[in-house]
């Protein structure tokens, strides 16, 4: 399988928690690579911009005010398979469906304060991580 890049997002009910070692450490035990990660305050406008692709569905306005409500840690995980096994590592959406193990199932609070995002194809990953971070900003 070849090696990919992905865009992870540790999300604000992950940071207040001061959980963000515990998480890059389910990536790195899964064989991930942080080759760029930085701590950053969304603006209404980049969550917006971020999640235009959710822009219709009813969860969109309350999704967006969650982002925006801390910190928020951007990272670029890099491996054999990244995309999919970051899904793997995060769990389901929902973490009452969420595998023992997984982010999600340990951390997650609710559907929407989830702790982590992840990219879900090639495309997405490569657009999301264009959004964040620059080509001298990503070292593997
Ligand atoms: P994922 O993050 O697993 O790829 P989606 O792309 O479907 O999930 O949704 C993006 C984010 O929107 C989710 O991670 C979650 O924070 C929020 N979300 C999704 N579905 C709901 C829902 N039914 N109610 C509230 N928030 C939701
Ligand atoms: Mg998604």
């Amino acid at each position: 399988m070849a090696i990919e890049r992905t865009l992870s997002i540790i999300k604000p009910d992950a940071t207040r928690r001061n959980l963000t070692g515990k998480i890059v450490a389910k990536f790195e035990d899964a064989g991930l690579r942080v080759v760029a990660s930085r701590r950053i305050k969304l603006s209404q406008a980049d969550a917006e911009a971020f999640y235009a692709v959710h822009a219709a569905r009813p969860f969109f306005a309350d999704l967006v005010k969650f982002m925006i409500s801390g910190p928020v840690v951007v990272q670029v995980l890099e491996g054999e398979g990244a995309i999919q096994k970051n899904r793997d590592v995060m769990g389901a959406t929902n973490p009452a469906n969420a595998a023992e193990g997984t982010i999600r199932k340990e951390f997650a609070e609710s559907i929407e304060a989830n702790s982590v995002h992840g990219s879900d194809a090639p495309e997405t990953a490569a657009n999301e991580i264009k959004f964040f971070f620059s080509d001298l900003q990503i070292v593997g």
